[in-house]
């Protein structure tokens, strides 16, 4: 029960890794507004909020 449980919970954490890692290469958000944008522009369309490269 114990082994499934940690099965269980590594699947998890390795999804949350990889939508981490999908967020930052293709999609930004908005830590003040949020708001979602392409990655590419270091500002946030929506508050010009200088998000970083
Ligand atoms: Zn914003």
């Amino acid at each position: 029960m114990q082994t499934q449980w940690e099965e269980q919970f590594e699947g998890d954490a390795r999804r949350a890794v990889q939508a981490v890692i999908d967020l930052d290469s293709n999609e930004r958000e908005c830590p003040a507004c949020g708001t979602r944008f392409a990655a590419g522009p270091t500002k946030c369309p929506s508050c010009k909020l200088f998000i970083g490269g």
